[in-house]
């Protein structure tokens, strides 16, 4: 057998909470795991490699369910905008700039910062899906779960867009599926962009699909003012109330944001079993929004957290994202019980796993599970004194305290990624560089136009206030 975590602090979520084993030991054999227990128990003779676990916990690698990576270079140049300004007059200019291989620099980035803080699988959403994976997630080893983007709007002059059906769209996101089959690290979902970005054709296609062959869809649903204007026109009703007739609400639908809906209609999701994503940190940035994270988990439904970009965002970084929906939702209900910090750990791994369609694969430490685990060192300033009696202060400290960089070992399907707080077969300074270096190739190019812009942006730059 491969190897094995001893006299370490697992945290498993093998059951409803968080499931913490004192001194307790983690087998890997292969892709996975082999043993979960005490280390008394632990069989050591039989492993060839044994990792001191002392003063660390072991965990299930986090989940960033919902993540467009490809926009990193743009890191820092939007935010602190109106909702309306955000894409279209800051973002606008610059990402007109941006050459296809952009995507791919950044995305590199943004995943890179993403397994640095311990994220181990990502639900990707973009288009060209295939390159992402080729030259990202591929080489650095990630587990991901993809969505190729499905966006039909052919004209966005008008009041309400136009949208055209395209077989081409469907057909590019459909291949994928085989393409990917035998492969243990990816997995492909449908991604139609939004219901107000696809015709019903293709909806009504892509549903039929995948009940027909067992799979699952990732898609925005209720994002704000201006879908809920396009629905209503077209359809007059909600989204919500659309997704509801044409049967989209169901187990297999992970649907990011979610938070343009009513009490009644939140209950309508989960009583369906669809699954919910919310991105804390970039719908309070972008729109000033809490993600309805906790109201979807008090009605008893399954939902989970994802960075989306980082424009907005500022990051990649699913331990950020757990202190920040906690504190959101403490301030929401003015209650400081909303969302403890066990829960946040486990949106963050097991919950992310089912919304993913990967619940019996990855999320908890369990044998026969795949080994997507990482270790955090308990010695870092920030996150001493670590205590076990009377009480454990160690999942508080986790959520409150941690900020991703105390993340220091990081397996993927069994293999090393990160040993010791350094990437083994990543270039970590190449990356950074290559994306220094286009990042201020294409803010130079986009300044004209940027600056022509109107956005509350320019006028930061302006007042030397960036
Ligand atoms: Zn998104």
């Amino acid at each position: 057998v491969d190897l094995a975590i001893k006299d370490t602090t697992l945290i498993t979520f093998k059951d409803e909470g968080p499931s913490v084993i004192k001194n307790g030991a983690v087998g890997v054999e292969m892709d996975k795991i082999c043993f979960v227990g005490k280390t008394e128990d632990l069989d050591e003779e039989n492993y060839t490699k044994i990792i001191d676990g002392s003063d660390h916990v072991t965990m299930p690698g986090l989940i960033d369910a919902h993540i467009h990576s490809g926009l990193s270079l743009l890191r820092g140049t939007a935010q602190d905008v109106p909702e309306i300004e955000w894409m279209d007059k800051a973002l606008g200019p610059i990402v007109k700039h941006l050459e296809k291989s952009d995507f791919i620099t950044g995305s590199k980035l943004g995943i890179l910062e993403g397994l640095r803080s311990g994220t181990t699988t990502f639900g990707e959403f973009t288009s060209d899906l295939d390159e992402t994976i080729e030259k990202v997630h591929k080489p650095f080893g990630t587990r991901v779960v993809g969505a190729e983007t499905i966006n039909e709007i052919v004209d966005k002059k008008g009041d309400i867009y136009e949208l055209e059906s395209s077989d081409e769209q469907f057909q590019k996101a459909d291949d994928l599926f085989d393409r990917y089959a035998q492969s243990d690290l990816i997995d492909i979902t449908y991604g139609p962009q939004a219901l107000d970005m696809v015709t019903l054709e293709t909806l009504r296609k892509i549903k039929h699909e995948a009940d027909e062959y067992d799979r699952c869809i990732h898609m925005h649903v209720a994002q704000g003012g201006r879908e809920r204007k396009q629905i209503k026109s077209r359809y007059g009703c909600s989204t919500v109330e659309k997704l509801k007739e044409e049967e989209i609400l169901q187990d297999n639908l992970l649907a990011a944001h979610c938070h343009d809906t009513t009490d009644q209609e939140k209950k309508t999701i989960v009583e369906s079993e669809t699954n919910m994503v919310g991105c804390p940190s970039s719908i309070a940035t972008i729109d000033g929004i809490v993600p309805p994270i906790h109201r979807f988990l008090s009605l008893g439904g399954n939902a989970c957290l994802g960075t989306d970009q980082i424009p907005g965002n500022g990051a990649h970084n699913i331990f950020r994202e757990m202190r920040t929906i906690s504190l959101l939702s403490k301030c929401l209900d003015g209650d400081p019980t909303a969302l403890p910090a066990w829960k946040c750990l486990k949106i963050a791994t097991k919950n992310g796993a089912k919304a993913l369609g990967l619940k019996d694969k990855i999320g908890s430490l369990e044998e026969g599970k795949k080994a997507d685990l990482i270790t955090v060192d308990l010695k870092n300033t920030n996150l001493s004194p670590s205590v076990q009696r009377p009480f454990r202060n160690i999942i508080p400290n986790l959520v409150y305290s941690s900020t991703g960089m105390e993340v220091d070992n990081v397996f993927i399907n069994g293999r090393k990624v990160l040993r010791d707080g350094k990437f083994i077969s990543i270039d970590e300074e190449r990356i950074k560089k290559e994306a220094e270096e286009r990042a201020k190739k294409v803010l130079s190019e986009a300044e004209e136009s940027w600056r022509r812009s109107d956005s509350k942006m320019v006028e930061y730059e302006r007042d030397d206030l960036l």
